[in-house]
């Protein structure tokens, strides 16, 4: 194969940021500090309707302190996507509560409102949702159900800079949300997570267990964590968050291109009144998957994706929450998803190339 391959994802950081971080390590303060402070307020200006927000070191502290700082603990159940990646569920386990995986609805991926109505129990105190693959989860209808029964929402947004459900932004529904500044993610701070909080409370409570427990130097209230984001990584995402929304832009206009010129596969469709921002562009196969990864790769030079090819319920680490379940929607999708590259750095013929790969790969299969 003589093309360079596409990859899956890439990573877009340039000479703004490099400065950026030069900036900050010429000032001699690089632990968490007045970057740390501006990215907080700029990113809840930006994409969560300024919320109060709270930055950690990745996106899976954002999830466990988020939890702990909404009360969750030993003996509560919180419901959760199996159908994502683990952080999610491992989250919840490190706070001594049980994750109950729910199904996923099939055309967005993400949890079914009926399937969490049905894993309710009186230990259930609250509903996690996914925004997977950038598209928003039914937080109408499960922000309804939690309601009904007396349960917090959350939100696991690390996939969802941006997105919105009838105009209102991800990460400003629940009681908590969590977005990840991973590399891979829409925006990045090199690594890192930030945690937009519905109540002073909770992020306080944040701000608290992200610092050893301490409000003031030396007089520690709870026990606490270190979860700080440092100035440097503050600074990468303060430069990130200037472009993302010209970034979700470019994933869309590709997207739009693949789903109107892919043929024989299923593509994703969005839900009325929602914005998806397009983390992965997640399509079907019925038949062999794995042989369309290799081929598209080997063949076409096309990289893509699979997430995620094992349910967490099934993972050696995780199955012993869930003795015995069978979620079919989960299962189906995690044998049929490729995610094909979509991010803001493809040419179009990078999007021809991709398209041509996948008609030839599906038609020889069939
Ligand atoms: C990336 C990711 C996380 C974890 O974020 P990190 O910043 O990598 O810790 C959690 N949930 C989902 C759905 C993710 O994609």
């Amino acid at each position: 194969m003589s093309q360079t391959l596409i990859p899956a994802a890439k990573p877009i950081v340039g000479d703004d940021e490099r400065a950026a971080v030069d900036r900050v390590l010429r000032s001699g303060m690089i632990a968490q500090g007045p970057e740390v402070a501006a990215f907080e307020q700029e990113f809840a200006d930006v994409l969560v309707g300024g919320r109060t927000c709270v930055a950690v070191n990745s996106g899976t502290s954002g999830l466990h302190l988020g939890l702990l700082a909404a009360g969750i603990g030993p003996g509560d159940e919180v419901i959760v996507p199996s159908f994502t990646f683990a952080a999610t569920a491992n989250s919840v386990a490190l706070t001594g509560a049980t994750p109950v995986f729910a199904d996923i609805e099939p055309d967005y991926f993400c949890l079914s409102p009926d399937a969490v109505r049905a894993a309710i129990t009186e230990r259930t105190k609250a509903i996690m949702p996914v925004h997977l693959y950038g598209h928003p989860a039914d937080m109408v209808a499960l922000g309804a159900i939690a309601d009904e029964h007396g349960l917090q929402l959350f939100e696991d947004a690390a996939q969802a800079h941006g997105a919105s459900l009838d105009g209102r932004p991800v990460g400003s529904f629940g009681s908590f949300a969590m977005f990840s500044l991973y590399p891979t993610k829409n925006m990045t701070s090199g690594e890192g997570g930030m945690v937009s909080c519905a109540t002073d409370e909770i992020a306080r409570n944040v701000r608290l267990l992200r610092n050893q427990g301490m409000e003031r130097q030396y007089a520690n209230e709870v026990v606490g964590f270190n979860a700080r984001m440092t100035d440097v990584h503050a600074a990468i995402g303060r430069v990130q968050l200037t472009k993302v929304q010209g970034w979700t832009a470019d994933r869309q206009r590709n997207a739009a291109f693949l789903s109107e010129n892919l043929d024989g596969v299923v593509t994703p469709p969005v839900a009325d009144g929602a914005v998806h921002v397009y983390h992965q562009y997640t399509i079907r196969v019925a038949d062999d998957r794995d042989g369309v990864v290799k081929a598209l790769r080997e063949e076409h030079g096309v990289g893509s994706g699979v997430y995620y090819p094992i349910p967490n319920h099934r993972l050696e680490s995780l199955k012993h929450f869930a003795p015995g379940l069978e979620l079919p929607e989960t299962e189906i999708a995690a044998q049929q998803v490729i995610s094909l590259p979509v991010h803001p750095s493809l040419t179009q013929e990078d999007l021809e190339r991709i398209v041509t790969g996948v008609d030839a790969v599906v038609k020889a299969g069939a």
